[in-house]
């Protein structure tokens, strides 16, 4: 029995190579090529857009798109340059699906390595898994030859040194000072949190669909702690008769809502992308309940933003506090354009 499961895997994993690309779409139909990512987005977009336009497949695509912040020490939301966990150590997550095999791939929570993206298109075409963590995610890169590197910046330690003085006035680490200073740390504003990350989601030309999110998640974690980015059906999802979404922001409150499966739930029943976000949107405003994550008007104290297409090359986002910008393609210049808000701000 055992050997049959075997024989019928191995058959069909050698014949997946052979399957040629766009195979899986009517190639009689004209699809409208999108491309759309957060608004961390710009040359991202471009980079899909370009592999798109050549035939690339939406996956290869939105991954190199991705690659390119994943690499700038200048976005310490992402990749190189991320804002560290509360121990000074760059961990990041991610999470790729491709529509037309309905494949995904995710690592979490992985170090060292500056492009977790293309970590979890490595899960997703090289194992049997859909997540790999930690330190097995680590060996995981390596074994396929990812480099190793420190992911910490001058730029981003000096940030989580300056978080750490500032954090309280209890503690033993002290932010520069003269000897005149009282209540020294004791200024949390200079303290903040912060979310970052980068969605990027594609429809190619053989009107296949895929997505990528990728990030240094909340700054300044708990080592460990885990955002919805890698988590697929939350920061990602994607089914290729229906549409793709994604998010960034406050992923524990996304966590618990799946909001990228429910988006593309929504625009299966018909909801334009912009209204799905929205209504994911009002799904987390009204599920949040903890006195703590509220505003005096009863509101959610914190942003989270979507990002959506669907299968005819619709787009669009939402986010629980308008003034949110994101980025779009749809075979022209990068451009950027503004999320609807939920709430007024
Ligand atoms: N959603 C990410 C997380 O919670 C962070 C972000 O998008 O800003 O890890």
């Amino acid at each position: 029995m055992k050997r049959r499961i075997f024989i019928q895997k191995t058959a069909f994993a050698s014949i997946l190579p052979l399957i040629p690309k766009n195979t899986f779409s009517n190639p009689a139909s004209s699809f409208k090529p999108i491309s759309i990512a957060s608004g961390n987005g710009l040359q991202a977009t471009a980079k899909a857009m370009e592999i798109i336009l050549k035939g690339g497949d939406a996956l290869d695509a939105v991954v190199a798109g991705v690659n390119i912040v994943e690499n700038d020490p200048n976005d310490n939301s992402v990749g190189y340059g991320g804002l560290p966990n509360y121990e000074g150590v760059v961990e990041l997550d991610s999470s790729v699906m491709h529509g037309a095999t309905h494949r995904a791939g995710a690592v979490a929570a992985l170090q060292n390595i500056k492009n977790p993206a293309s970590v979890a298109k490595m899960v997703l075409e090289r194992t049997d898994h859909v997540l790999i963590v930690g330190e097995g995610a680590l060996k995981f890169a390596r074994m396929h030859g990812f480099k190793e590197e420190n992911l910490l910046t001058e730029e981003s330690r000096k940030e989580w040194v300056k978080w750490r003085e500032m954090m309280s006035k209890e503690d033993d680490y002290l932010p520069p000072h003269s000897i005149d200073e009282l209540d020294l740390g004791a200024n949390t504003k200079e303290a903040l949190k912060t979310y970052g990350t980068i969605n990027c989601l594609g429809l190619d030309l053989a009107g296949n669909i895929s997505g990528v999110t990728t990030t240094s998640g909340l700054s300044y974690k708990i080592p460990g702690r885990v955002g919805d980015s890698p988590i697929i059906g939350a920061g990602l999802y994607v089914d290729n008769e229906v549409g793709a979404a994604g998010s960034t922001g406050r992923g524990e409150a996304n966590l618990l809502d799946c909001s990228s499966f429910m988006i593309v739930e929504f625009m299966r029943q018909g909801l334009s992308p912009t209204d799905a976000c929205l209504e994911a949107c009002k799904r987390i405003a009204t599920h949040t309940k903890e006195k703590r994550l509220l505003t005096k008007d009863g509101k959610p104290n914190f942003n989270v933003s979507f990002y959506a297409i669907n299968k005819k090359g619709g787009y669009g986002s939402a986010a629980i506090y308008e003034g949110i910008k994101y980025a779009v393609n749809d075979g022209k210049e990068s451009r950027l354009e503004t999320a609807v808000g939920y709430f007024k701000r």
